[in-house]
C-alpha cells in the first residue's frame, strides 16, 4: 500500500525485521529504541501480544498506537483476561487462580478435575500448559512451571472450536471476518476451516460476542476471539488475541480483504471494509517437525493451483515451531477438505 515499515524486534534474524525497510534491533522496553521508532514512524501497531504494555503506553504519548496498551495488557495475562471476561459477563471455563506457592498449598474445595493448568503469562502453542487430574498433580505442575502465577481451568468436552476476527478503528467502525473453525493438535493450531461448519445461530452469536467484547474494550486494531463450542451449542470464550491471528491467515487468499490489510487500514486511519469470503478455504500449519529430514519437497504439492505456500523465513526448524502455512481454496469446501487431507498425508510421508 506504499508505506514504508520499520520493525522493532530484538531478534536480529526476525522474519519481520528482515523484510522491513528498517529493523531496530532493540529490546521491547529499551527507551532509546522506542524513541527512535517513534521518531521515524507515523503510527505504531503490534502483532505480538508479549510486548510490554508500558512500552505501548510510552509510545502512545508520542504517536498513534493501536491496539492500545490497556487492551494488550488484558490479553497478555490469562488472570487479567479471565477476570475481565468474567466481570463483563462473558462466559469462560470454570477456573481458579494460583498466584504463589501459598495459594497452591491450600487449593479451594470444589475444583473439578481433570483440568488444565496454564501459566498466566508467556504461554503459547501448548507451552506452559499441563493436564492435571488431581490436587497432587496440580501442585506438582505449579512447581514445574517455577511457581509463577497460573490459572487452573476445568477441562471442557468440546464439540468444536471457532474463532472470530474483527477489525475496529478509532471511530468505532467495525468489520467482521467469517467465523472459522479450528482444530488443534497438542495444544497447537493444526488446521483452520473457513467458513466454520457450525449452525447459523452459533455463527451469529460468536460474531455478536466478539463485537461486544471489542466495544467494552474500546478496542482499536485487529482482535481475535477464540471460542469453545460445547455440546449444547453454547459458547465459552477461550482467549483473546490482540493481533492478526493464525486462524485468519486464510483471509489472504479467500477474502476480499485480509486481516493484515485491515490492520494496516486501522493503523493508518483508512476506512475499514466488510470482508467477503469468495472461496471456502483450509489453512494447514507447517510445524518444524516436517523439517526432520530437511526441508519438505514443495514440488509435490505446489502443482495444484488450489494450494498456496507461505514460509516465514525462520532460521531454525524445531518440533512444534510454526514455520509457515498452506492455504487451500476450492469452490467446494468438502473438496478443499479432501485435498488438505491428501496433502497432509503427503507431507507426513518421509
Ligand atoms: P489455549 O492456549 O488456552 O488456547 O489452549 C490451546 C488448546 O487447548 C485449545 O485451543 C483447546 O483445544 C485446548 N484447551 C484449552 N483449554 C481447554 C479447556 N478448558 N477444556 C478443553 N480444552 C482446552
Amino acid at each position: 500500500m506504499g508505506y514504508r515499515v520499520a520493525v522493532l524486534d530484538p531478534d536480529p534474524s526476525s522474519p519481520g525485521g528482515r523484510i522491513s525497510d528498517r529493523h531496530l534491533i532493540n529490546q521491547y522496553d529499551d527507551v532509546a529504541g522506542l524513541e527512535e521508532l517513534a521518531k521515524i514512524s507515523s503510527a505504531v501497531t503490534t502483532e505480538f501480544e508479549n510486548v510490554p504494555a508500558d512500552s505501548l503506553r510510552f509510545l502512545s504519548d508520542l504517536l498513534p498506537v493501536s491496539p492500545q496498551a490497556e487492551a494488550v495488557e488484558v490479553a497478555q495475562d490469562r488472570i487479567r483476561e479471565k477476570t475481565f471476561l468474567n466481570k463483563n459477563e462473558f462466559r469462560v471455563a470454570p477456573y481458579a487462580v494460583f498466584n504463589d506457592a501459598d495459594s497452591i498449598s491450600h487449593p479451594r474445595q470444589g475444583l473439578v478435575f481433570p483440568g488444565l493448568l496454564k501459566v498466566s503469562r508467556f504461554g503459547y502453542d501448548g507451552k506452559g500448559q499441563l493436564l492435571v487430574n488431581n490436587v497432587v498433580e496440580l501442585k506438582r505442575g505449579f512447581e514445574k512451571f517455577g511457581s509463577v502465577p497460573c490459572v487452573f481451568e476445568q477441562f471442557l468436552p468440546l464439540e468444536a472450536e471457532v474463532s472470530v476476527i474483527i477489525a475496529r478503528n478509532q471511530k468505532g467502525d467495525t468489520a467482521v471476518f467469517p467465523v472459522a473453525e479450528n482444530q488443534h493438535h497438542n495444544g497447537i493450531l493444526d488446521i483452520t476451516i473457513a467458513p466454520a461448519r457450525v449452525a447459523n445461530n452459533i455463527v451469529s452469536e460468536a460474531k455478536q460476542m466478539a463485537l461486544s467484547l471489542a466495544e467494552v474494550l474500546q478496542y482499536q486494531g485487529i482482535l481475535c476471539v477464540e471460542f469453545f463450542v460445547l455440546s449444547d451449542g453454547s459458547l465459552v470464550i477461550n482467549e483473546i488475541a490482540p493481533r492478526p491471528h493464525n486462524s485468519g491467515h486464510y483471509t489472504m487468499e479467500a477474502c476480499s480483504v485480509s486481516q493484515f490489510e485491515q490492520q494496516v487500514r486501522v493503523t493508518s486511519g483508512l476506512p475499514l471494509i466488510e470482508p467477503r469470503q469468495h472461496l471456502p478455504a483450509i489453512m494447514i500449519n507447517l510445524l518444524g517437525d516436517l523439517w526432520e529430514n530437511g526441508e519438505p519437497d514443495w514440488n509435490r504439492i505446489l502443482k495444484d493451483d488450489r494450494v498456496r505456500l507461505h514460509l516465514y523465513g525462520k532460521d531454525e526448524a524445531r518440533p512444534g515451531r510454526k514455520m509457515g502455512h498452506l492455504t487451500i481454496v476450492d469452490f467446494d469446501l468438502d473438496q478443499a477438505i479432501t485435498l488438505s487431507e491428501e496433502i497432509k498425508t503427503l507431507l507426513e510421508q518421509k
